[in-house]
């Protein structure tokens, strides 16, 4: 059975969540505070969180921080306030996976919640049946579980990547953005379909929080950031990821 933590002070709102979503089969707690999340999450597994931006005592966006600090990388919905679209930036930048505006109705935060735990299936499922075929080569068009280039070995089962032997922890979105990129090798790839293929949002989110999680994904495969030789940006279009740089200049 899936577990849920649901991050909310407004009572009401938290009563209505975890009734409809123990119907939906889910095992769901609830705290009314970012310090008891950072601590329920320390004392046990959850498969999603519901985090509120506007909570008193810490706020939700210092809490998913907190979390990716601590190296909690559980997939995380954060609930944001409808008209504060930087606050999804915000959101994006701090770590979170996906988020939904408030007032929101229920079915579609049930939805995005079935979402973000199809998309950690989606790539444990890809993981798996790619890892399986015989004669990949060395340099294969599809990510292993396990995907080396230019002495970068990125685990897709452990939603890590180690770059000369120090190993940096990846959030679901981050791994499946990068996977995403590393099917795409050599091809442009559009912030809108990133977001429509990879997130599965929706039409009127922010293009720019793609850039958020690329700065992130630069941050550790690129020797020098701001002169990426990997993660490349396409002006007007969106982003180029090049695995082996060195063929492409030489050529
Ligand atoms: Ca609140």
């Amino acid at each position: 059975m899936n577990r849920i933590l649901i991050v909310e002070d407004e009572q009401h709102l938290a009563d209505g969540l975890r009734f409809n979503l123990e119907a939906e089969g889910y095992q769901v707690d609830v705290v009314d505070t970012g310090e008891a999340a950072l601590e329920r999450l320390a004392e046990s597994q959850f498969d999603v969180v519901v985090l509120d931006v506007m909570l008193p005592g810490m706020d939700g966006f210092s809490v998913i921080k907190q979390m990716r600090d601590n190296r909690q990388f559980t997939p995380t919905l954060m609930l944001t306030a409808r008209g504060h679209p930087d606050d999804v930036l915000r959101g994006f930048a701090a770590g979170a996976d996906d988020y939904l505006a408030k007032p929101f109705e229920l079915p579609i935060l049930i939805a995005r919640i079935r979402g973000l735990l199809r998309r950690r299936e989606w790539l444990q499922a890809a993981i798996h049946s790619q890892a399986s075929l015989p004669g990949k080569t060395s340099r294969p068009s599809e990510p292993t579980g396990e995907f080396r280039f230019c002495g970068k070995l990125v685990s897709f089962d452990r939603l890590e990547i180690e770059v000369r032997g120090a190993k940096y922890p990846l959030t679901l979105m981050e791994a499946n953005l990068l996977r995403y990129l590393i099917q795409h090798e050599g091809k442009p790839v559009s912030r809108q379909r990133m977001l429509e293929e990879v997130w599965g949002l929706h039409e009127d989110t922010d293009t720019r929080a793609i850039d958020n999680f690329m700065v992130r994904l630069r941050r550790y495969i690129e020797d020098n950031p701001s002169r990426p030789r990997h993660i490349l940006t396409v002006r007007g279009v969106g982003y180029r990821f090049v695995a082996f740089p060195g063929d492409e200049e030489r050529a």
